[in-house]
């Protein structure tokens, strides 16, 4: 059962070859089994996912169960959710239960789905490795001495592994797509103010935004549909009008515009990577696309760029976590600047701290104009570069990541070599833009990812074309042995 898509398994539902209870009970019992090898999961919500998989029987035999009725996911641990430990992989929130559910978790739970619980991640998902989780690096399941990547690392090995259906991943400046890549999954990060993100524990206010983790293009148009749309209590969430992503599956691509820039296929990037994203780009040619080249010239300031916006916004929104109002709180403080130093000093890790130091200088007065100000001004060119390439081409596409997955352990000396691994992500996130990944042929046995990127709200059509790339192949189908 674990290797089913959600439109499979929602027809098994209905059809009473199994209940929710029987398939969270399969999905609970492979992860007692298999977890303490991959650590995909923080926390199993056991008695919850028990009790929401009964309420999802009681609605599929009473006839008024959605497509997602009953189907057991998993919440990466930066989402609220009441009742159930949210730690951000930090031990700042080890002991931090939310008074209320994201906004993400709450439409979700609407339709009947099952959480199975939270997912690992890198700390406040500053990383590409899950390293920098205070509860231990998660393991990629086509080969546990390999990183799953990063941060939303323990939702792509839930996903791979068979822990859970889908999950559900944030992505700043890559973490959705590249840990699908790396773990052979299917991603998606829509743009930027899609998915509300009330209840999401902010990083970099700016770049973050929700997406998913699945098996098919098909199951994140399922999930997407539920989380998508307005929401008043987050004043950037878009106003814009949530189509029907499911019903634009189907589309042809005859006569697809596809852009391949220059700078996503030069130097860094692994022959074998290239070659398995040229193949799939060969079956989209077969299918009715064109492939044309171009150049998105500042794509290479995106990474300098980022390492400014993104710790600078960091280093605003974790002033939050001082030990008073919740998190960690030092023992038997002196005085009050004692309490707010020791608290943070021991709550948070080396990254979380260098991102709020890199942060902190920028934004200092007199370097303010020098860092901040001129990374703002980059980021406007990078998306103009987006712009102009729309004008050209539908969808832009190339590799999700430089590599298929490293060994544990092999960067994390390097913040610099660490970083890098999102130098095809990141511009995306400048610019606020869609990008999915899907898994295409792998190389040495690992997954490789196919990045797909969109103009504003081109999801739909992102999914569309993943879609009809996933019908025409079998990439997405593979699957890990289970661990030993
Ligand atoms: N790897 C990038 C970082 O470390 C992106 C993380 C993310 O998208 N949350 O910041």
């Amino acid at each position: 059962m674990h290797d089913q898509s959600i439109a499979e398994l929602a027809e098994g539902l209905r059809a009473r070859r199994f209940s929710s209870r029987e398939l969270t009970q399969h999905f609970l019992e492979r992860i007692e089994r298999i977890d303490p090898t991959l650590n995909s999961y923080i926390t199993v919500s056991t008695d919850v996912a028990l009790a929401a998989a009964d309420a999802a029987d009681g609605r599929i035999a009473a006839g008024d169960a959605g497509p997602l009725t009953g189907i057991p996911l998993a919440h990466k641990d930066i989402f609220l959710t009441r009742g159930i430990r949210t730690s951000c992989a930090s031990r700042m929130l080890d002991n931090f239960i939310a008074p209320f559910d994201a906004t993400v978790v709450e439409r979700l739970a609407g339709t009947g789905v099952v959480t199975l619980g939270k997912t690992n991640m890198d700390e406040f998902a500053m990383g590409s490795s899950n390293e920098t989780s205070y509860y231990g690096p998660a393991r990629n399941p086509w080969d546990t001495t390999r990183v799953p990547g990063g941060s939303s690392g323990g939702s792509a090995a839930a996903v791979a592994g068979g822990l859970c259906v889908a999950a559900t991943g944030t992505d700043t400046g890559g973490s959705i797509r590249q840990p699908a890549a790396l773990c052979g999954v299917t991603g998606i990060k829509p743009t930027y103010g899609r998915c509300s993100r009330w209840g999401m524990i902010a990083f970099a206010s700016s770049l973050d935004q929700a997406g998913v983790l699945t098996r098919s293009a098909e199951d994140a148009a399922l999930l997407l549909q539920a989380m998508a749309g307005f929401d008043q209590r987050d004043s950037t969430s878009a106003r814009e009008m949530v189509p029907d992503y499911s019903a634009g599956l189907g589309d042809d691509l005859t006569g697809l515009r596809i852009g391949l820039p220059a700078e996503y296929f030069g130097e860094g990037l692994d022959a074998g990577v290239e070659a398995s994203v040229r193949a799939a780009l060969a079956e989209l040619e077969k299918l009715g696309a064109t492939i044309h080249d171009i150049s998105l010239p500042n794509a290479p300031l995106s990474v300098p760029v980022y390492y400014v916006v993104a710790p600078a916004e960091c280093s605003s929104n974790l002033a939050r976590f001082d030990g008073v109002r919740y998190g960690h709180r030092c023992e038997a403080p002196k005085d009050l600047e004692d309490l707010y130093k020791r608290s943070r000093a021991e709550g948070f890790g080396d990254e979380v701290k260098r991102r709020i130091m890199v942060g902190t200088y920028a934004l200092s007065a007199g370097y303010y104009d020098a860092y901040y100000l001129k990374a703002q001004q980059l980021r406007q060119l990078i998306a103009g570069d987006f712009r102009r390439a729309f004008e050209q081409v539908d969808v832009i596409m190339g590799p999700t990541t430089p590599a298929t997955a490293f060994e544990l352990g092999a960067k994390t000396d390097d913040p610099v070599a660490m970083y890098l691994n999102d130098i095809y992500t990141i511009a995306t996130n400048l610019a606020g833009l869609p990008g999915l990944s899907v898994p295409v042929a792998p190389v040495n046995g690992l997954p490789v990812g196919l990045q797909m990127i969109g103009d504003t709200f081109a999801e739909g059509r992102l999914l569309n074309v993943a879609h009809r790339l996933q019908q025409a192949t079998d990439w997405h189908r593979a699957a890990p042995a289970d661990p030993a």
